[in-house]
């Protein structure tokens, strides 16, 4: 991983290290490119990292990231760059010049380990690994399976005089916090755009109460619940107090397939909250939960895997759009208008799941030659493009989706590659 300032050449430029754009940049340099791939945060992996598990068969994401992660350190053809940014896109396909900049680590390459110094570390932010939920060290590890493999500062914490002079105690000196942005050129034939996606931000919603009781959670807090590296341990909880909930309800379509918020169906939620379902029945087979649907969405595959949690007793499918969440004392009071004959439910939980759509990341910033459709995702075009989206950046889906799309991209590269 170059750490001085440098003009490459290579003909595909990936943007996102994510499954998909480390799936696009991979198999386009084992079938001959030399590709350099960037990403934004400390760590390749993107929001599959995040998950616990994930359908249809339930492994946990590491599985797929370390295939990936070896063969990116086997394959001396890409060129990774993490902490980095694209600043500007010169040029017309076929012939690209791009500026990005990467920011400091603050921590040196040969750094030891600070698992047990970073514990004493007196300033914390909130953890966007873990969606907020809790607080992380501002000096950390991204994730145990993290690529590159090393320690980070959170730049915040670089003019915080609390941290600089905790941060003079470094045990190995391992630590630069003058280090300084660099700004590198990459010449390319096409740009292959993979910023992936966002959670639907669920304060937008205001008649579901997110963030006016803890116990009311967004899918992708639950995932980091139910994860063993996650905030409790794996152990399904509530945020408010850490007791275990016996009845949670999980809110489908939350801003989804609504004209106010994401017009779209994100496609995974209904099979994302089954399978949170069965995180629950793991941790608590006690438990009760209900899902609330306007109707079940599990294309493909994913229908058997609907087909099955529906013949577990303590998964209750309820046909009902949920018009309100409301704290209600302890426990949080759910009302549901059924689809079809337009009846109100009402029901008390201890815990709310909220399954939040996705939205396209270039929806909030694309480049110039991307066109994008009306609801921010980038269209795919019959000929090959210069700049072309990779993965949910072209719409919402599951991981081996993204990964075929990821396929398709490498392809496209080859392409233009060779036209050019
Ligand atoms: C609650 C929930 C549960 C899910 N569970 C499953 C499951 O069980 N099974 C399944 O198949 N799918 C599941 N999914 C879907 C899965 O998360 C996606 O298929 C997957 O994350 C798509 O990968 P991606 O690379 O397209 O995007 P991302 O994972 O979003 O990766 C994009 C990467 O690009 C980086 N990036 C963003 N902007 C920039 C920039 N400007 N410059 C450089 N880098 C940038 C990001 O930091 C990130 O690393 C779930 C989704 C949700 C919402």
């Amino acid at each position: 991983m170059p750490d001085t300032a440098t003009n490459l050449e290579a003909p595909l430029l990936v943007v996102g290290g994510g499954i998909a754009g480390m799936t696009a940049a991979i198999e386009a340099s084992e079938a001959g490119l030399e590709v350099v791939l960037l990403e934004r945060e400390a760590t390749l992996g993107g929001r599959v990292a995040k998950l616990f598990h994930y359908f249809p068969k339930l492994c946990p994401p590491s599985c797929g990231l370390e295939i990936n992660f070896r063969r990116l350190r086997e394959n001396p053809n890409v060129t990774v760059f993490t902490l980095a940014d694209v600043d500007k896109i010169e040029g017309e396909a076929g012939n690209y010049t791009v500026t990005f900049t990467v920011k400091p680590r603050y921590v040196k390459p040969d750094a030891g380990d600070y698992t047990e110094w970073a514990k004493e570390c007196p300033v914390e932010y909130e953890d966007d690994f873990n969606y907020g939920l809790v607080k992380r060290k501002a000096l950390y590890y991204p994730f145990e399976n993290a690529y590159p493999p090393r320690w980070v500062v959170d730049e915040r914490a670089v003019n915080d005089d609390e941290f600089k002079t905790w941060a003079q105690g470094c045990p190995d000196g391992g630590l630069d916090l003058d280090a300084q942005p660099e700004t590198h050129t990459v010449k390319c034939k096409s740009i292959a755009w993979a910023t992936g996606w966002q959670p639907y931000d669920a304060n937008n919603l205001d008649l579901l109460a997110y963030g006016k009781h803890t116990d009311i959670v967004t899918n992708v807090q639950f995932e980091r619940i139910a994860a063993p590296n996650g905030p409790t341990g794996g152990k399904v909880q509530k945020p408010s107090d850490g007791s275990e909930p016996k009845k949670i309800a999980f809110v489908q379509c939350a801003g989804s397939r609504d004209e106010n918020h994401l017009p779209f169906c994100s496609g995974i939620c209904c099979a994302a909250s089954l399978k949170q379902a069965s995180y629950v029945l793991e941790s608590l087979p006690e438990a009760e939960v209900h899902m609330f649907y306007i109707d079940v969405r599990t294309p493909g595959r994913l229908e058997d895997f609907y087909q099955d949690r529906q013949d577990v007793e303590k998964i209750k499918l309820h046909r009902g759009k949920v018009a309100k969440v409301e704290p209600n004392g302890d426990s949080l009071k759910v009302t549901a208008e059924n689809t079809l004959t337009g009846k109100l439910m009402t029901d008390d939980f201890d815990m709310v799941v909220l399954a939040t759509g996705m939205q396209p990341a270039t929806s909030v910033h694309a480049p110039d030659g991307l066109e994008l459709d009306e609801n921010g995702f980038a269209v795919q075009t019959d000929e090959p493009a210069g700049i072309y989206g990779v993965g949910t950046n072209v719409r919402p889906l599951g991981v081996a989706e993204t990964l075929q799309d990821a396929t398709g991209a490498a392809m496209k590269a080859l392409l233009m590659a060779r036209r050019s």
